[in-house]
């Protein structure tokens, strides 16, 4: 293999070589420049690799024999690819998406009028084991790179037309900021000209809230923000996300506070409701309490159930009561209704089923 300076991929560690999709255009230009291709090679390839369907490197016809055998020499090449669709009966298509070491993932396209937003993965499970999410009982078993984000998105514009996927979360299986360097290079690779042209306003980022990692990714990136707060104290939020241990809610709350966002643009708590835990108006007036001078929109998610799960969904009347308290405070307040749960593809049920 080509020793490439300056090529810094996240996943290249430990020998293995990186995913090909997981290269920025300045990556594609070092690596042209080293092999001695000509310079315009670069672009021509992350055109194969960003604008087209997801393909192998021996499909790339225009590129000469020379470039595609030092493609494969010297990146993993292997395209993810769709294991299993399924389709719940709201439209919701979650997509059973396979790596190359056999790991598997799950993408989920929800639409909504005519529009589709494509949920992504960031992590095959997740480490921070949230009590009330399908993901956590898996555990961590790795991090994805960027590439394989990147494929979530080219698998998905397969199966719909591409100019109806029109908002992209990162709100499948993972904490992204437990991946920072390949959530960012993703980010990147969505977001340039040369790569998926996404613009930043149309991608939100889920976290659990840890600190640090949030505040370089709103230094580094415009993408929208979404905390999960799901409780109003300490002693609950921790028993719920033992996460709050390291980063408990007056310090969470005092950087989404100070985090640089543009102006006009509002941080969105989410709110897990579950019935007789963290539902009632006295917990609604405390998140209002909590949001007092912040801009911020919530969006209640009523508790979405998984075999073995501990809560149970409240009732309408009472989701509509929590809401109707905050929207009284004068706070944005919408209710996530939940979609694809009859595949369990609504959020918090993905666990990467193979039957
Ligand atoms: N790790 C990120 C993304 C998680 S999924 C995060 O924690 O923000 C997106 C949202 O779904 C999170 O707010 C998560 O807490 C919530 N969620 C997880 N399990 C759920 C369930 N069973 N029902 C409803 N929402 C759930």
């Amino acid at each position: 293999m080509t020793e490439i300076r300056n090529v810094r991929t996240p996943t290249a560690a430990g020998g293995k070589r990186s995913n090909v999709r997981s290269l920025t255009l300045e990556d594609l230009s070092l690596w042209v420049e080293s092999r001695g291709f000509e310079a315009y090679r670069a672009s021509q390839i992350a055109g194969w690799l960003y604008n087209r369907p997801l393909a192998a490197v021996s499909e790339m016809h225009n590129l000469p024999l020379a470039v595609r055998e030092a493609l494969e020499a010297d990146f993993d090449c292997v395209p993810a690819y769709t294991v299993r669709s399924d389709t719940a009966g709201d439209g919701t298509r979650k997509l059973l998406v396979g790596l190359g070491d056999g790991e598997r993932i799950e993408t989920v396209l929800i639409p909504r009028d005519e529009r589709i937003t494509l949920c992504l993965s960031t992590q095959v499970g997740c480490g921070l084991g949230c009590r009330f999410c399908a993901t956590a009982r898996i555990g961590l078993r790795r991090n994805l790179d960027a590439g394989e984000m990147i494929a979530q998105v080219l698998l998905a514009r397969e199966t719909a037309r591409p100019a109806l996927l029109t908002n992209y979360v990162f709100m499948g299986m993972g904490e992204p900021l437990a991946n920072m360097d390949c959530l960012l290079r993703a980010l990147d690779i969505m977001t340039a000209r040369w790569g998926l042209g996404i613009s930043p306003r149309r991608i939100t980022v889920s976290t659990v809230g840890l600190v640090p990692q949030l505040l370089r990714l709103t230094r580094e990136t415009r993408v929208n923000i979404a905390v999960s707060l799901h409780a109003t104290d300490d002693r609950l939020r921790t028993e719920l996300m033992p996460v709050n241990r390291r980063y408990p809610i007056a310090e969470l709350l005092a950087a989404c506070r100070d985090l640089d966002l543009p102006r006009r643009k509002r941080i969105t708590f989410e709110y897990v409701l579950l019935a007789g835990v963290n539902d009632s108006i006295e917990d609604a007036q405390r998140l209002v309490h909590l949001c007092s001078g912040m801009r911020v929109k919530v969006n209640l998610i009523p508790f979405n159930p998984f075999p073995g799960a501990a809560y149970q969904r409240p009732d309408e009347r009472r989701v509509l009561g929590f809401q109707n308290a905050l929207l009284a405070a004068g706070i944005h307040a919408s209710v996530r209704t939940s979609r694809g749960d009859d595949i369990r593809a609504a959020c918090g049920q993905l666990a990467g089923h193979r039957d």
